[in-house]
């Protein structure tokens, strides 16, 4: 039996004060347990539905506010419900039976929505507060929670040729206004939960996640879907330019969607981290205007490029230190830029031409 502190990732000061608890043993998942997917009508949740489908799990619930019409994906076989997750009684049914939760819904959208709707994203604390106890009551085994570089200190990332973050940098805490400080305090409620409480929690801290059956249009789209989009009309409509937010030389990494949901199973199954917030992400870091020159490789085509300097672009730099995720799993997300960008710019490309000619798309 393993013992784990119980407020990992933080300072000397507190660890101090820190109790141990024991690790109690749970019963392996079974194919036929129940696994409750929350946010499982958004790009994360309906990918990480899809992928438990495929290991052989048969009793799968997704959960979102959206109407069916509007999730991205709608996995055969799986229970779907459409229940607004900031409401108690609606997280209570939504955990019914469950043996395990991964809680993915979230008021969220890239860098023009987090900085423009502060307080929608400060919201979200209103799913989180409630999916944990309602997990905690059904007597849940293990709690995902879907937590966002985000949440890291933001001094930290104001040069492009960014330190990669590592996991203790998010203390002392200075986090993205309105999005980051959420998820913050979010992360704190899932160590609590374990710490007092003694539900196994789990962590990760997403850094950019891309790929199929994601948003790619109307505004909450990130910058790989946004800056693919953006080609493809450019193309379509024989323009030879395309506008970037920002000067270009922001730098991100970009995690493709199958290492993402392969990451959460990963970590959930792993006792070690237990209330321990850990990186998710890539840490192959580029440009804006790599990413864009990646994306243009890809369509067969150079566009001049015009640079809006008073759209939002976040921080300057930004990438994962994957040092302590190689450690405990001997794995770190690896698809390669070129390989996952190829993928994801043809499924966003059939996307356009359907909703072109007057079929019904998600965007
Ligand atoms: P998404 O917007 O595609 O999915 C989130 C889903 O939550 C949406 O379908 C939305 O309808 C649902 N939702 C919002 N409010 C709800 C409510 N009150 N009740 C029920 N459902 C509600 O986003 P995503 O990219 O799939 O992100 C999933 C999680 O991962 C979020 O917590 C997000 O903050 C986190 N994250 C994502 C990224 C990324 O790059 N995509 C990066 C860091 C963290």
């Amino acid at each position: 039996m393993a013992v784990l502190p119980l407020t990992p990732g933080f300072g000397r000061k507190e660890k101090n004060m820190e109790r141990k608890r024991l690790v109690e043993k749970d019963s392996p998942l079974k194919k036929d347990d129940r696994i409750v997917i929350t946010g499982g009508g958004g790009f994360i949740g309906g990918n990480l539905a899809l992928y438990f489908k495929e290991k052989g799990f048969s009793r799968l619930r997704a959960v979102d506010k959206k109407p069916l019409y509007e999730w991205y994906l709608r996995v055969p076989g799986v229970e779907n419900l459409c229940l607004d997750l900031s409401r108690e009684d609606h997280c209570h049914r939504a955990c019914e039976g469950a043996a395990e939760v991964y809680q993915l819904a979230a008021d969220m959208g890239g860098m023009g929505f987090i900085e423009r709707f502060r307080v929608e994203c400060l919201r979200s604390i209103l799913i989180n507060t409630h999916v944990i106890e309602a997990a905690y009551r059904a007597g849940v085994r293990r709690y995902f929670y879907s937590s966002s570089a985000c949440a890291y200190n933001t001094t930290l990332q104001q040069d492009p040729n960014v330190r990669a973050l590592k996991e203790s940098d998010a203390y002392p805490a200075m986090a993205e206004r309105g999005y980051g400080w959420e998820k913050l305090v979010s992360e704190i409620f899932c160590q609590e939960y374990w710490a007092e409480r003694g539900i196994k929690t789990f962590i990760a801290r997403f850094h950019n996640v891309y790929g199929p059956h994601g948003t790619w249009d109307g505004g909450r789209e990130k910058a790989p879907a946004a800056l693919s989009r953006k080609v493809i009309e450019a193309v379509d409509a024989g323009r030879k330019d395309i506008m970037i937010w920002g000067d270009g030389h922001q730098t991100r990494s970009f995690m493709y969607i199958s290492d993402c949901v392969k990451g959460i199973d990963k970590i959930t199954h792993c006792d070690g981290l237990i209330a321990t917030p850990i990186n998710l992400g890539s840490s192959e870091l580029v440009t804006v205007n790599d990413l864009l020159s990646k994306i243009e490789k890809i369509a067969g085509v150079k566009l001049k490029r015009h640079y809006d300097l008073s759209a939002p672009r976040g921080v300057a730099g930004r990438n994962s230190d994957n040092t302590f995720i190689k450690k405990v799993l001997g794995w770190e997300p690896d698809t390669p830029l070129d390989k996952g960008l190829a993928v994801t710019y043809k499924w966003i490309k059939e996307q356009y031409h359907k909703r072109k000619m007057g079929q019904r798309v998600v965007e």
